[in-house]
């Protein structure tokens, strides 16, 4: 599958030689020509990376990768800086980026970044003894607790579980049949609609946005998929 990439960005020239040179490189690029716009297609994403402008009209760079990371969604940054901008990359890495180029750039040179940020594996998992953590979401597995942002989240045992399960095999494709055999147990006769409602309780408590999930994605046909 052709890996997802968000440009936002306001100069119709750059969108248009980007966007053309990316797509023939076999990407899928969705564009934004401002911030705010820029922001909401990253939230309903997923992607596999957003090459982000600084200067935008409506939202500057910087407060949507600020934004983004806040609402813990951790799509691999490229920012685009003005020439001489030192302060630039200093604040857009500070903000979440994950890296930068400055303009004006050789086509091949943003091509090498993106590419090296979409191979990048994927951030080490935040696991250290029995806790976990993704966006702004932390799990403390020995007390059975979930916060977000310190503040304390109410799951029942099931959510738990579930939620448990997933992190357990996160990036996997996992079928309502899996997870009622694996987290409700095989004596138990509930219906794959119990599945989804217990799915749509979890992202209803974990999601920034639970109509446009970002860690428990819905894989159409085949179940769900964690990724965090
Ligand atoms: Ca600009």
């Amino acid at each position: 599958m052709s890996k997802r990439i968000l440009l936002v960005e306001d100069e119709p020239g750059l969108v248009l030689t980007l966007s053309d040179r990316l797509a023939s490189e076999g990407y899928h690029v969705d564009t934004a020509r401002d911030g705010e716009t820029g922001l909401a297609r990253a939230e309903q994403g997923p992607f596999d990376a957003i090459i982000l402008d600084v200067m935008l009209p409506r939202k500057n760079g910087f407060d949507v990768c600020r934004d983004l990371r806040q609402r813990g969604i951790n799509t691999p940054i490229l920012m685009l800086t003005a020439r001489g901008q030192v302060v630039d990359k200093v604040i857009g890495l500070k903000l979440g980026a994950d890296d930068y180029l400055t303009k004006p750039f050789e086509m091949i040179e943003l091509l090498a970044r993106v590419e090296a940020l979409l191979r990048r594996a994927p951030a080490a998992p935040a696991v250290s003894g029995d806790s976990y953590q993704f966006g702004n979401i932390k799990i403390d597995f020995r007390r059975a607790e979930v916060t977000r942002d310190d503040e304390t989240l109410e799951l029942s045992a099931k959510e738990f579980h579930l939620l448990r399960y997933f992190i357990e095999h996160r990036e996997a494709t996992i079928s309502r049949d899996e997870l009622l055999n694996e987290v409700w147990g095989y004596d138990a006769m509930p219906s794959t609609r119990t599945v989804d409602v217990h799915i749509a309780w979890l992202r209803q408590k974990l999601e920034p946005n639970p109509r446009h999930p970002h860690f428990i994605l819905t894989v159409h046909g085949m179940g769900y998929k964690f990724i965090g």
